[in-house]
């Protein structure tokens, strides 16, 4: 009788470790780390895509960010860049870790490449578009589709159109202007889930209060943050 429940317990143990084993090893998860402004790490545990990171941590009064997330980047990633401004880009600081850790970066200066990464990776396309931003003339937003998910990276753009031409988003990532540019223009945005991004510290009180316990809309105040989509 015991012997039989000891049996039992081990193939009930094996059975669970075999199932969480398959689990991840075909993950279609995605999972999205807030670094800060548009600096965010998202990864499905193959693939490893950080967006306007590095950037010079401080710049223009935004968000600063620990040493420790720059020796934690990760071997051979891809790095997605919106444009130059130092709150989003650090050139200092990509290059060191492409001499380290090899890696590709894409931004509107190469935007055309992007067709071609999406081509050699499974399940995973990157599209580009041109948008306006006050004081670049290279700005580009991104529609990410990841494992079926399509995820919109806004950057640094004033204006709603772009995302507002697009339709079932699964999560748009954007800052809380064009929200309030999309309401002013009566423009509709078709997204399930907006995270709101690039909001200064002092700004995180309001944000809280605002979309706090709201489940359509996340801000993102809290550095380190995981979420998954
Ligand atoms: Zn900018």
């Amino acid at each position: 009788m015991l012997m039989n429940n000891i049996i039992n317990q081990i193939l009930s143990i094996s059975l669970w470790a075999g199932v969480t084993l398959i689990g991840y090893s075909q993950s279609t998860e995605i999972t999205v780390k807030f670094i800060g402004n548009c600096g965010l790490y998202l990864t499905d545990g193959t693939i490893h895509l950080y967006t306007d990171f590095p950037y010079k941590s401080g710049a223009h009064g935004y968000m600063e960010f620990a040493e420790s997330e720059l020796d934690s980047i990760q071997e051979n990633a891809l790095f997605l860049f919106t444009h130059k401004h130092s709150d989003h880009y650090s050139r200092k600081s990509l290059k060191k870790i492409r001499k380290e850790k090899n890696g590709k970066a894409f931004g509107p200066w190469n935007s055309k490449d992007l067709a071609t990464l999406s081509e050699s990776i499974p399940n995973f396309t990157i599209e580009s578009f041109k948008t306006k931003h006050a004081f670049s003339l290279n700005h580009h937003s991104y529609l990410i589709t990841w494992h079926g998910k399509r995820i919109f990276i806004s950057g640094d753009t004033e204006h709603a159109e772009t995302i507002g031409s697009l339709n079932t988003i699964d999560w748009a990532i954007v800052p809380y202007w064009i929200l309030l540019d999309a309401n002013e223009k009566g423009i509709d945005l078709d997204a399930e889930k907006f995270l709101i991004y690039h909001l200064a510290s002092v700004q995180a009180p309001s944000a809280k209060e605002k979309w706090g316990d709201d489940p359509k809309f996340h801000p993102l105040i809290d550095q380190g943050e995981m979420i998954k989509i």
